[in-house]
């Protein structure tokens, strides 16, 4: 059987690819996924919709990937729902400029939010200690989102579209014609025919890249997070310390998760372990204790870890690949595929079906070939890399 286009992972890159891919009329889609819906890093991710970019081009995309949480929203009828809560982001008096020009880039773009100073911030989250703290922007538009609830509902809306979406099959490799021209893939169950395929399969790209001849200049990094019950209920919105790089969302009543940032991670990628490493157990709860009042006596429900990829700039790869046709990449959103995704997904699917988009260029993997591989730089828009 022949597919208009194969994606490759059935996270939140793949599946959103499938519905912009949908949405511009294209249903004969197969998503493919050696596991199944939400088996990678999607399924470990905290959920947060954060609008704390200096550039322009990131809230484009943040906008977009909100817009379609709200189509989703609205499609299923209420089975999935976009949280907009709101997120304070804090910080002291050598953050300044990076929110001055956040909140600059967000008025900008008509992201509303707002300036806070302390008596704002404490205001807004009385439970915070935050006598250090010098100042706050409070995003409106911010949220959270049960982000494989979104991708599992999505996924059930375009199965029934006519996109196919097959779960259990390991992809191989890629099959390519004379010119090096893509033809397919190679699965656990024989060949597949397409002459457009797309790599979503998070941080199992690089590997995949590499069997198809197509290096990918990525750092694999491991963040870990946990949930929390409290004995009395704390009023927040969506919460991030460019301090501490903790960041924090409601649950449910009394039920706080919260995670901070990332490290390198060096070990193997299949079948790695999920579960939070024993000192982040034991001294996060600490930290939040130290920022917020009631998490002392806290109770852990439960800790987790995840694996993404990260770029020596801080920003995803997502393009086609000028040595092979018909070969396209969408994945190495550090911590921020969830809000990344489905935009930067609407952004590819423009390019599939050949109606261009200059706005990807600076996501072409292209962009670092020929330069050493440097130690990776993070990003500075988000939480705790060091
Ligand atoms: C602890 C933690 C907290 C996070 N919090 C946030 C957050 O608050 N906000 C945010 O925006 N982002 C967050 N992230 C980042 C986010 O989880 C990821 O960027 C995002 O899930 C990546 O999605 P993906 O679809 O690219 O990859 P994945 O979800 O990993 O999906 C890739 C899929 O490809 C499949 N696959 C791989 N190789 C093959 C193959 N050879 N054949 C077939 N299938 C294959 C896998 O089985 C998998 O299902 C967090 C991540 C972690 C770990």
């Amino acid at each position: 059987m022949r597919f208009e286009v194969v994606i490759i992972g059935a996270g939140i890159a793949g599946i959103s690819t499938a519905y912009s891919l949908q949405k511009k009329g294209i249903s004969n889609v197969l998503v493919v996924d050696r596991a199944g819906v939400n088996a990678g890093s999607t399924n470990r991710a905290a959920g947060i919709v954060s609008h704390l970019f200096t550039a322009k081009l990131e809230l484009g995309i943040i906008k977009n990937s909100v817009r379609i949480f709200k189509e989703i929203e609205k499609e299923s009828m209420g089975h999935f729902s976009y949280h907009q809560i709101g997120m304070l982001s804090v910080g002291r008096k050598r953050h300044e400029q990076r929110l001055f020009r956040a909140l600059e880039a967000m008025r900008e773009t008509d992201v509303s939010a707002s300036l806070l100073d302390k008596q704002g911030i404490k205001e807004l989250v009385p439970d915070i200690i935050g006598d250090d703290l010098k100042l706050g922007v409070h995003c409106m538009e911010s949220g959270y989102l049960d982000q494989a609830l979104f991708t599992g509902v999505t996924a059930d809306l375009l199965e029934s579209r006519g996109v196919s979406i097959v779960e259990g099959v390991d992809v191989h490799g890629i099959i390519f014609g004379r010119n090096r021209e893509v033809r397919g893939i190679e699965t656990s169950q024989g060949p597949i025919a397409s002459d457009k395929v797309v790599i979503a399969g998070g941080v199992w790209c690089k590997s995949i890249g590499e069997r198809a001849g197509l290096p990918f200049h990525v750092s694999t990094q491991k963040a870990q997070s946990m949930t929390l019950l409290l004995q009395k209920s704390m009023r927040i919105p969506i919460f991030f310390d460019l301090t501490s790089k903790i960041y924090l969302r409601p649950v449910r009543e009394k039920v706080i998760l919260a995670g901070n940032g990332s490290k390198l991670y060096r070990g193997k990628i299949d079948n790695y372990p999920s579960h939070a490493e024993s000192h982040f157990i034991n001294g996060f709860k600490l930290r939040l204790s130290s920022r917020f009042k009631h998490f002392y006596k806290s109770k852990i429900l439960d800790a987790w870890s995840g694996l993404y990829c990260s770029t020596p700039d801080g920003r995803p790869l997502v393009g086609e690949s000028n040595r092979v046709k018909g070969l396209f990449y969408l994945f190495a959103f550090q911590g921020l595929g969830i809000m990344f995704g489905p935009g930067c997904a609407g952004l590819l699917s423009d390019v599939i079906v050949g109606q261009g988009s200059g706005e990807i260029l600076p996501f072409r993997a292209e962009r670092f070939v020929g330069k050493p591989d440097r130690r990776t730089i993070y990003p500075k828009h988000w939480s705790g890399r060091k």
